[in-house]
């Protein structure tokens, strides 16, 4: 980090200042030229409040050259984590594909599309028990009870369980779930992130709506930072000024987030568009770019949906997407299952 100091500063307010920045543990060089004088910060800067620093009156500017995230930062972590999920992994050369509703509706609803994921290929399974509903009288979800019936899709598939949680309240009715979702519009709940951090649950993190890179890495890292370093990143498309798609997939976000981190990167083409159309081209696309795994939505009758029946696809057209996923990943090196 590099802090520019106002012109006039004498030698005092520098040594304040110093005294200050020592406190956070790094080494200080300063840095006296004839119209400028410059603080050169040396170790690990990512606990220094930059706010805090930009509000000392002697403060013209700062720069920071180290990112403000570390246990997610692949500089510090050169090798790609690999998450188990019960036997399954997600990173590395494999491609994990999670299917399955939006809402957890009913038993036959859950155990059905379970069923036929599972048959076209699928390895995970996913639907949601708590929903974060745009309007307070949409189908808000089955809770617990959808929480126990994804555990009967599980216990009939054998497939692993992904489900989204909204609130701290809720953590215990999640012991037997095999990956935690925080989603797009949790991103910044920290206490909830918090909370994750001190658990050994994989949490399969969303990107929010509008959120930076470096702000969803900043989230990863407040899950990482309480011990837990099963952390996966999820892009699911940001809110631009297009309106032919319910979000915008940004797949440079894909090579992007894995320069930046060693952590695996999902992609969730289904909110990315909203359009069952433009599931198949965008996870090929994504697998190209990278992905460690897609996450996929398929009802068993998407015109009955209790939540994103529009971008919901039936069991055949994701058993036809799914022969056009197996030759593109087996292309790139990565093994399905
Ligand atoms: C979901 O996965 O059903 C969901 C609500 O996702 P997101 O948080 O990405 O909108
Ligand atoms: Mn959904």
């Amino acid at each position: 980090m590099i802090i520019i100091l106002k012109p006039n500063t004498n030698e005092m307010q520098i040594n304040n200042l110093i005294e200050m920045l020592k406190t956070y543990g790094v080494t200080v060089a300063s840095i006296n030229g004839k119209h400028k004088n410059i603080l050169g910060l040396v170790g690990d800067t990512s606990k220094i409040d930059i706010e805090t620093v930009k509000a000392q009156t002697i403060v013209e500017n700062i720069r920071r050259i180290q990112e403000p995230y570390k246990s997610s930062n692949r500089k510090f972590n050169p090798e790609d984590t690999i998450i188990d999920i019960n036997g399954k992994t997600i990173g590395g050369n494999k491609l994990q594909i999670i299917a399955g509703p939006c809402s957890v509706e009913s038993e036959e609803q859950i155990i059905e599309t379970a069923i036929a994921i599972k048959e076209a290929g699928a390895t995970m399974l996913r639907g949601g028990a708590f929903k974060p509903r745009t309007s307070p009288y949409a189908f808000q979800g089955l809770h617990a009870d959808g929480i126990e019936l994804l555990l009967k899709a599980k216990a009939v598939t054998g497939l692993p369980i992904v489900t989204e949680i909204m609130s701290i309240e809720h953590l215990d009715l999640f012991a037997d779930v095999d990956i935690i979702q925080v989603g797009a519009r949790n991103m910044q709940n920290f206490e909830l992130l918090k909370a994750l951090g001190h658990s050994d649950k994989p949490v399969l993190l969303k990107r929010g709506l509008a959120n930076t890179l470096e702000e969803l890495l900043m989230s990863a890292e407040y899950i990482m930072a309480g011990g837990n370093k099963n952390v996966i990143l999820c892009e699911r498309g940001i809110r631009t000024f297009e309106t032919q798609t319910r979000n915008t997939l940004d797949i440079s976000a894909v090579p992007l987030l894995k320069q930046l981190s060693h952590l695996p990167i999902i992609v969730d083409p289904s909110h990315a568009t909203g359009l069952t159309s433009l599931v198949e081209p965008l996870s090929l696309a994504s697998i190209v770019a990278g992905a460690d795994a897609l996450i996929i939505e398929v009802h068993n009758c998407p015109e009955k949906a209790l939540s994103d029946g529009a971008q919901s696809l039936t069991p055949q057209q994701f058993s036809d997407v799914m022969a056009k996923i197996k030759p593109m990943a087996e292309y790139i090196g990565k093994e399905i299952s």
